[in-house]
């Protein structure tokens, strides 16, 4: 069975375009609107000569009643069946009062967590990932999934975890 690798974050955050780029094709689906994948979907990736399954999940908002609870179930059941885990967010908006529940249940499932800082377009954006350090899961790593930058450093530090 080929090693699971499972993408989470907020919606909107660029964890299908992330997918997509890890792919070299374009499978998983992109939108402008926030919210648009619901379910958990996999896909047979390759690096480096390896293969790996990326699992990638909808994102978790907060509702009336706190963080929806289904996608969070969503993001949950994913990191269950992961042998690692990129958590994406935002480099211009780092982590927010939302991610807070999920990096808990990161922290207690004790899969290995990487950090990604995603819409690093440039070089002036890096700067913006540094803060990520203070969160605990190690190196934060700048992309930019829409262009490509870094996913190739990223993928090789994936491969050296699963
Ligand atoms: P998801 O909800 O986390 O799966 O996010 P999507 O992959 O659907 O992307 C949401 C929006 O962010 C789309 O408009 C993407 O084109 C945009 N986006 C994704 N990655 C990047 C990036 O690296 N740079 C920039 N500037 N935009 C991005
Ligand atoms: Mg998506």
């Amino acid at each position: 069975l080929d090693p699971v690798l499972a993408i989470i974050g907020r919606p909107n955050v660029g964890k299908s375009t992330l997918v997509n780029r890890i792919l070299g094709r374009r499978e998983a689906v992109v939108e402008d609107t926030p919210g648009v994948t619901r379910d958990r979907v996999m896909y047979s990736a390759h690096w480096n000569g390896r293969n790996f399954t990326v699992v990638d999940t909808g994102g978790w908002e907060h509702d009336a009643r706190g963080i929806h609870a289904r996608v969070a179930e969503q993001a949950e059941m994913a990191v269950e069946l992961a042998d690692a885990v990129l958590f994406v967010v935002d480099s211009a908006v780092g982590a927010t009062a939302t991610d807070e529940g999920v990096m808990k249940m990161l922290r207690k499932s004790k899969k290995p967590v990487i950090m990604v800082a995603n819409k690093v377009d440039d070089f002036a954006q890096e700067a913006d990932s540094a803060t990520l350090w203070g969160l605990g899961f190690g190196e934060p790593y700048p992309v930019s999934a829409l262009h490509g930058r870094g996913v190739a450093d990223l993928l090789d530090h994936v491969m050296d975890t699963l």
